[in-house]
This record gives C-alpha cells, sequence and structure tokens, in this order.
C-alpha cells in the first residue's frame, strides 16, 4: 500500500500506460525492420519497450543479423518508423488515465512523464490530453542512454525538484521499470500488454494491475 501522504510527484510512462499505442509500435517495428531483412518478433517490441528508438534498431542488428547497425541506417530506419507511427491508427486514451491525472494533479502533486519515445504524434499531445505541460516531459530526446538505465527517472527526480521517495513511477515495461527501480522510485506496474504479470514483477514491480481501469480505481480510493 502506498502512503499518499508523503507522494509529491508521480511520473507516467507513455506507451501503454497513457495510450494504447504499443500495437502500433508492434506493427511498425516489424515493418521497418523488415527493410534491413529483419524479422523482429512482435513480442520483442514489448520486450524492448522504453528503449530510444536508436537503440533498439541496434539491438535488431545484433540479435538478428549479428552486426552493428551504421548510424545513417539507423536514422533512415528510425525516420520510416515515424513516418509509419504518424499513419498508423490514432492511438485510444487508455481508460481512466485523463481522470487518474487530473485527480493526482487536484492533489497539488506533480506529474511528469518519461518516455524513450520521440514520437511527435504522441508527445505534443500531452499537454492537450494529460496537462502535462512540454517542460515536464522527458523524452527520448532528452536522454542519452535511455531505459533500462536509470537516467531517465534520475532526470525526472530531478525535474520534480523532490527526492526518489517521495516520488512514484507507473510503468508497463519491464524495461521501463527496471529504470525506474535502478533510480530508487517505488515502481507500479499496470499490465496492458502480451507480457505474463511475472515478466513484469521479474523486472523489479513493487505492485502490480492488470491494466489502467484497475489502477484507476484503486488509487481513487485512497485519493479522494
Ligand atoms: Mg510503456
Amino acid at each position: 500500500m502506498i502512503d499518499f501522504s508523503k507522494i509529491k510527484a508521480v511520473f507516467f510512462d507513455m506507451d501503454g500506460v497513457l495510450y494504447d499505442s504499443m500495437k502500433n509500435h508492434e506493427t511498425t517495428w516489424v515493418e521497418c525492420l523488415k527493410t534491413a531483412g529483419i524479422t523482429f518478433p512482435p513480442e520483442e517490441a514489448y520486450l524492448n519497450e522504453g528503449k530510444t528508438g536508436l537503440a533498439t534498431i541496434a539491438y535488431a542488428f545484433e540479435k538478428y543479423l549479428g552486426k552493428t547497425a551504421g548510424e545513417e541506417e539507423k536514422k533512415e530506419i528510425y525516420a520510416y518508423k515515424t513516418k509509419l507511427m504518424a499513419d498508423a491508427p490514432t492511438a485510444q486514451i487508455l481508460p481512466g488515465m485523463q481522470e487518474l491525472l487530473k485527480l493526482i494533479q487536484q492533489k497539488g502533486m506533480t506529474t511528469i512523464v518519461v518516455t524513450g519515445s520521440k514520437q511527435p504524434t504522441l508527445v505534443n499531445k500531452l499537454s492537450t490530453d494529460f496537462n502535462v505541460p512540454p517542460n515536464h516531459i522527458v523524452s527520448g530526446a532528452d536522454v542519452k542512454i535511455g531505459k533500462p538505465h536509470p537516467e531517465p527517472y534520475l532526470m525526472a527526480i530531478s525535474k520534480s525538484g523532490f527526492n526518489a521517495n517521495n516520488c512514484l513511477v507507473v510503468e508497463n515495461a519491464p524495461m521501463g521499470i527496471q529504470s525506474s527501480k535502478a533510480a530508487n522510485i517505488y515502481t507500479v506496474a499496470v499490465n496492458t500488454g502480451i507480457l505474463n504479470n511475472q515478466v513484469l514483477l521479474d523486472a523489479g514491480a513493487d505492485e502490480l494491475f492488470n491494466g489502467t481501469l484497475e489502477l484507476f480505481e484503486n488509487w481513487k480510493k485512497q485519493l479522494q
């Protein structure tokens, strides 16, 4: 059970936490990596979720072609992925999340979005959809290393101005959970994808909800 009286900031991952966008990432990863001759298993999109796009491409080259991707090659593939994402169906907001962020903000807590993504289709909507302004976003454009390294969540802690033990993280991906735990933040997993709960617990999640609605209903009781 979380003691909300000492929580001052809540950090939310974006894909698979705020937006139902992982299906689009899955199909566009498979599609863009085909151009390099890589057959990327769809599950890999979920296992590698949270990494920066360029890091995922580097990983796919190493694992499935046994070679190192060139810088230009990586940029070209990522540009193609960005185009495919822009053409993909609009990702819907996950149930309860607008209400949850509103409630948290009304309680005076800071909300920060921490994503490995640079996809403008969603990052640019965070202000309108969730009242999270650009200076409360750590995106793939801000980090050097990215998840699962603690860097992105350490940046969020610093942005918030609070200590790790006054912060909370909501994540859906194993590498996001590893990143948050490495930054010493209490981490709540929401399983909105195709991985088994155990994968998220093994990554270090402190607690787990089966979907965003279950998270909202549970926190609502404690926050109201
Ligand atoms: Mg995610």
